[in-house]
């Protein structure tokens, strides 16, 4: 049996495992996803130990996905974005990788139709989401305007991303009416039925995604649906970043339909 997982803490009410073991039923493998909460002053024991054991691939999610940089040979990606999401123990060496930053690309590009080459892009955040998406949506094309709380974590990001510049929260009025992609990648909207974003500065020429996916249908998202933007939830974004972790490890298709329904599903039951 092959063993898969997610390394964080807490994972508790983790939507992997769901997504990931439909991917399995579907291409009938033998195989497992679970979740580990590991000390965080014994990270790398965690790591070591699971290499030695044979687990196929791991899931990093906070407070690691920084400290796990280091106990691993990063891609050039991850390297940049500082962060790793996808460890992968095929190898002689574990590799790791950011599909958050790709999951992000692919959930605006294939659910919102965005043109990312050569558009204009507002990425309101500079954490761990933030950074994963200014880099992907730079590499694709955009030109990127980072906007934080902590402005100067705005404009040390914008220095390390291609075409970006950072800014204040105070600075969204001038920059998103003349954006083509809008995305929250604060937590902003997860705790309270709040925006990051001044409703009356959207318009429908946006495509929004909110990284947020608990609730799906945040004020920010309801915002822009109202507007006629064209709006993108985040689970489309945990979607993406979960089947490109499944090809990377498995080397096949990863069944997208399946995967969404069983991730839905639990998100509806979460509820
Ligand atoms: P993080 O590293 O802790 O960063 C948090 C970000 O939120 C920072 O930019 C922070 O600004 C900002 N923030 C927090 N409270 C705020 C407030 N009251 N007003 C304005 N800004 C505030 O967290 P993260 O890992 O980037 O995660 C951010 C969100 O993305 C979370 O909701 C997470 O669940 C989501 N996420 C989703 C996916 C997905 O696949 N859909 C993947 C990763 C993350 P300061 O710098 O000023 O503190």
């Amino acid at each position: 049996m092959q063993v898969f997982g997610l390394v964080g803490n807490p994972v508790g009410h983790s939507l992997s495992p769901p997504m990931h073991e439909a991917a399995y039923e579907v291409h009938d493998m033998n195989a497992r996803y679970v979740t580990f909460e590991p000390d965080p002053a014994e990270l790398e024991t965690a790591i070591d130990g699971a290499d030695a054991l044979g687990i196929s691939g791991l899931n990093v999610t906070i407070p690691f996905k920084q400290d796990v940089l280091s106990l691993v040979d990063p891609d050039e990606m991850a390297a940049r974005i500082g962060a790793v999401n996808t460890i992968d123990f095929s190898g002689d060496q574990p590799t790791g990788h950011n599909t958050d930053a790709e999951g992000a690309r692919r959930a605006l590009e294939e659910q919102g139709d965005a043109t990312l080459a050569g558009a204009t892009a507002v990425v309101v955040g500079a954490g761990g989401a933030g950074r994963a998406i200014a880099f992907a949506l730079a590499d694709a094309g955009s030109t990127v305007h980072i906007v934080n709380r902590t402005v100067e974590r705005a404009t040390s990001l914008a220095a390390e991303v291609p075409e970006a510049s950072g800014y204040g929260l105070d600075a969204l009025p001038e920059l998103v009416p003349d954006a083509d992609v809008l995305v929250n990648a604060t937590s902003v909207g997860m705790e309270e039925d709040v925006s990051p974003v001044p409703a009356d500065t959207l318009h429908e020429n946006l495509v929004v995604l909110d990284a947020v996916y608990k609730p799906l249908e945040t004020r920010l998202l309801r915002d822009a649906a109202e507007c006629g933007a064209t709006t993108v939830d985040g689970a489309w974004m945990l979607l993406y970043q979960g089947a490109i972790a499944f090809e990377l490890w498995i080397g096949r298709d990863a069944p997208i339909d399946e995967m969404n329904e069983a991730l839905r599903t639990r998100l509806r039951s979460d509820r």
